[in-house]
């Protein structure tokens, strides 16, 4: 008997929803531990319908969904080596999903684009995860307009998708602070003055295992570690989508908890997985 047979009548699984601390884009050339912890992460999944993105490095004008048929991979940095700018993730795109998900939802009407593609948010981490490429990618914009509130609303209207066997993906980075992790201080050794960073990262991981979201997207009233730690929004925001995806039910898991450069927080957490 084929044993495939199986797989395709079957429902699609609930997928587990994704936060991945996504850090230096270089660590998709490999041979670090955050490369193969995605990796791990990606061969113990069941097999995603889609993934969809939503990813720190696509901000835009009200909410936008990509669209095409192929997206192309976006070198969204600078200066880096020929190797970076070699990379492709040639991964389809899913273009009824992101249809579907435009004209159904309540809260907000996203956009469809046809011009986007996978930001280094999204390639960097998928491709340690899904070497193949041959799972359809759709990513989401973070609008950059909307209170941390609302980011988390439309998060509840993604939840819907895990159901149809999607993949929510946030990438970002719950302490982001490249001024301090590139300080002078710190390229001269000095590993001082990161407490901020270590009790912020403590404080979101025990509000998302007491499963308090309330605070966490309402993050500038967790005081001066808060300010410190997300001093720009985008790269804290996908967390927000993450977890308003997720279901009480879900279990919690940290894949990685490391802080880089003392002040950029790899912690990439599972629900559900
Ligand atoms: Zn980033």
């Amino acid at each position: 008997m084929n044993t495939n047979v199986h797989d395709e009548i079957s429902q699609p699984a609930k997928m587990p929803v994704l936060f991945i601390g996504h850090g230096d884009p270089r660590l998709v050339l490999g041979e670090n531990r955050f490369f193969d912890t995605w990796g791990r992460i990606g061969s113990r999944l069941p097999r995603p319908k889609a993934v969809l993105c939503i990813s720190a490095h696509w901000e835009t004008d009200g909410v936008q969904v990509t669209a095409m048929e192929k997206p192309r991979t976006i070198h969204d940095f600078y200066g880096f080596s020929d190797e970076m700018y070699a990379q492709d993730y040639p991964s389809p795109g899913a273009p009824a999903l992101a249809r579907e998900l435009a004209a159904s939802t309540q809260a907000f009407k996203p956009e469809l684009d046809f011009d986007w593609g996978l930001d280094h948010g999204t390639w960097c981490i998928l491709k340690p995860m899904f070497p193949l490429a041959d799972i359809p990618v759709f990513q989401l914009s973070l609008d950059r307009n909307a209170a941390p509130r609302r980011h988390y609303e439309l998060g509840l209207e993604l939840k819907r998708l895990r159901k149809e066997g999607v993949l929510i993906v946030g990438s970002g980075n719950i302490v982001h602070n490249l001024r301090h992790a590139f300080s002078p201080e710190r390229q001269s050794g000095d590993m001082q003055n990161t407490d901020w960073a270590l009790e912020f990262d403590a404080t979101v991981r025990d509000l998302v295992l007491d499963r308090n979201h309330a605070p966490l997207w309402d993050y500038h009233s967790l005081g001066p570690a808060a300010q410190m730690a997300v001093p720009t929004p985008e790269h804290y925001l996908p967390l927000l989508y993450a977890l308003a995806a997720s279901d009480s039910s879900d279990d919690v898991s940290f894949a990685c908890e490391d802080m880089e450069y003392g002040a950029i927080s790899m912690r990439t957490i599972l629900f559900g997985a």
